[in-house]
C-alpha cells in the first residue's frame, strides 16, 4: 500500500465536517505556505488567527523541541514549570489572578461556563443559572458552547439544549436590559465578533453589560479566543475597551498552532468555586503546550510586535480600502489590527467562499467569516513584504471577479 495521499482520501476517510480547498498545504515558513505541487501561498489566515509567529518561528521550534526532549506530559497529579510559568506571565500581563488550562477555545469556555454557574448557584441557589449571550456569537463547538453561541444551525437538531440560555442582539440596549435580572449568572460576550464579521462591540455597550452584570453579581465573561493574544495590537482585546472582565478565555493565538486553551479569573471567584475534582483535563496545562505557548507569549507581548502589528494593520486597511473603491467589490472594511473585515458588496455579495477559492487560485489564502465578510488574520510577525505580496495577489482576485 503506498503512503502517498491526495485531496480525494479525504472524502474516502474523513468525517466530512469540513470541504476543505483541492490543494494540500505541505511546508510552511514565516509567512508562505507550499502545497504538494510546491505551489506557494502567503498566508492571510493564519490557521484562523492561530499561528501567530507564522510558520516554524525559530524560538517556538526551539521551545517545542527543547521539552520535547525534557517531558510531555505528567498528569495533574503533579504541576509542571512550563504551565506556572505560562500562568504567572498571563497572571503579570493582564487582570487575572488564577489561570485554568485546557486544550481548545471551547473548552475554555466550557470551563467559564461552569465556573460562572457553580459560582451563582453556591452563593445564591440553584435559580440562579440564567447565561445572557448573543445573537451571531460562536463560543466552540461543545454542546455547552454553541448552545451559548448565538447561531442555531450549530445547536440545532441535536436532541434539548442546556437551559437557562438567553440571546439577545448585540448593541440592543433595551434587549439585554430586559434579560438580566437576578437570576443570571453569566453574560457573555466577544469584544469583537470574529466569526459573524470582524465586528467590534462598542466600548459604551461594554460597558453597560459591566455595569449590569456588577449590579446582578453576575460574572463578566469575555471571550478572547480569537481577538487575544495580541491580535488586534493590545495584548488582550479587553485592553482597548476600558472595561475588564470577570472571566477571560483565550486559545487560538496563545499555542501559536500547538492546541492549548486558558481560561483567565480571579482569586476571590476561582479559589472558592472551582476546588479540587470540580473540573479538569487530562491534557490541559501539559508541558508541552505550555513550554510552546510561553515562547509565543514572550514574543507577543514585546512592545514592538504589538506596535508592528498597529502599523501594518493600517497599511493592509488602507489598500484594502483604496481596491473596495477602485473594483467596487467591498463596501466596508474593518480594522482591527491584523484581523480584517471586508464586507463584500456588488456582484460578489454573499459569495465570500467563492472570493477565497478566487483568491487560493492566485496564491493567497485568506478565510471568511460568514457568507459576506473576507476574513484577512495574518501572522503577528509577517514582514512588510509578505503582506504587500498577500495584498498584490489579493488585488489581483478583485480584478478578475470585479470584470467577470
Ligand atoms: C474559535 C473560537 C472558539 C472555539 O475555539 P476552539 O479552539 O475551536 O474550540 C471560541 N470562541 C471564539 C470567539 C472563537 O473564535
Amino acid at each position: 500500500m503506498s503512503d502517498a495521499v491526495q485531496r480525494a482520501d479525504f472524502d474516502r476517510y474523513m468525517v466530512p465536517v469540513f470541504a476543505p480547498l483541492d490543494m494540500i498545504p505541505v511546508r510552511g515558513e514565516a509567512s508562505r505556505l507550499w502545497d504538494q505541487q510546491g505551489r506557494d501561498y502567503i498566508d492571510f489566515g493564519a490557521g484562523v488567527a492561530v499561528t501567530a509567529l507564522g510558520h516554524a518561528h525559530p524560538a517556538q521550534v526551539k521551545a517545542l523541541t527543547e521539552q520535547a526532549g525534557k517531558l510531555w506530559h505528567v498528569s495533574n497529579y503533579y504541576t509542571n514549570e512550563p504551565a506556572l510559568r505560562l500562568a504567572k506571565k498571563l497572571c503579570d500581563a493582564t487582570f487575572a489572578e488564577r489561570v485554568f488550562f485546557c486544550n481548545s477555545g471551547a473548552e475554555a469556555n466550557e470551563a467559564a461556563l461552569k465556573l460562572a454557574r457553580k459560582r451563582a448557584v453556591n452563593k445564591y441557589g440553584p435559580e440562579k443559572i440564567d447565561i445572557i449571550a448573543f445573537n451571531g456569537s460562536f463560543h466552540g463547538r461543545t454542546f455547552f458552547t454553541v448552545s451559548v453561541g448565538g447561531q442555531a444551525k450549530y445547536s440545532s437538531g441535536m436532541g434539548p439544549n442546556p437551559a437557562g440560555i438567553i440571546h439577545v442582539d448585540l448593541h440592543d440596549e433595551a434587549a439585554v436590559r430586559r434579560a438580566v435580572g437576578r437570576n443570571t449568572c453569566a453574560i457573555i460576550v466577544e469584544p469583537i465578533v470574529g466569526e459573524s464579521g470582524v465586528v467590534p462591540v462598542d466600548p459604551a455597550f461594554l460597558r453597560l453589560l459591566r455595569e449590569l452584570a456588577t449590579e446582578h453579581d453576575a460574572a463578566l465573561i469575555f471571550d478572547e479566543v480569537q481577538s487575544g493574544n495580541g491580535r488586534t495590537g493590545a495584548l488582550y482585546a479587553y485592553m482597548n475597551t476600558g472595561v475588564v472582565p470577570d472571566i477571560m478565555t483565550t486559545a487560538k493565538g496563545i499555542g501559536g498552532g500547538f492546541p492549548i486553551g486558558a481560561m483567565l479569573t480571579t482569586a476571590a471567584i476561582a479559589d472558592e468555586h472551582f476546588t479540587p475534582g470540580v473540573h479538569g483535563s487530562t491534557f490541559g496545562g501539559n508541558p508541552l503546550a505550555c513550554a510552546v505557548a510561553e515562547a509565543v507569549f514572550d514574543v507577543i507581548r514585546s512592545p514592538e510586535v504589538l506596535e508592528g502589528v498597529r502599523r501594518k494593520a493600517a497599511h493592509a486597511a488602507r489598500r484594502l480600502r483604496a481596491m473596495g473603491q477602485q473594483y467596487g467589490l467591498f463596501s466596508e472594511v474593518r480594522e482591527s489590527g491584523l484581523w480584517l473585515g471586508c464586507e463584500l458588496a456588488g456582484s460578489m455579495q454573499g459569495k465570500a467562499s467563492a472570493f477565497m477559492t478566487a483568491s487560493a487560485h492566485n496564491g493567497v489564502l485568506h478565510i471568511v467569516a460568514g457568507p459576506n465578510v473576507i476574513r484577512i488574520a495574518t501572522s503577528l510577525v509577517i514582514s512588510d513584504e509578505e503582506l504587500d505580496e498577500g495584498l498584490d495577489r489579493l488585488e489581483k482576485t478583485c480584478a478578475q471577479l470585479s470584470a467577470r
